[in-house]
């Protein structure tokens, strides 16, 4: 039993363009399988949307 899966990816239902699970070549197929519907937190694009909600959430620094 995988003790370390998460579920799906909260973005999944709204993707960037460059998202594994909106390209049709079958060789990004187990990719969908494993990051974008088990762990999420591994895949290079969920980290990047995280990063830049975050800055966009006033996560950086402010003016004085
Ligand atoms: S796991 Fe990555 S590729 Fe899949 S929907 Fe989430 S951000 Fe996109």
């Amino acid at each position: 039993m995988d003790t370390n899966a998460k579920g799906h990816c909260p973005y999944i239902d709204n993707p960037l363009p460059q998202c594994y699970c909106l390209r049709s070549e079958s060789i990004w197929a187990e990719r969908v399988l494993e990051l974008c519907a088990k762990r999420f937190e591994l895949c290079e694009y969920y980290r990047m949307r995280c990063e830049e909600e975050h800055k966009s959430d006033g996560g950086g620094p402010k003016d004085p």
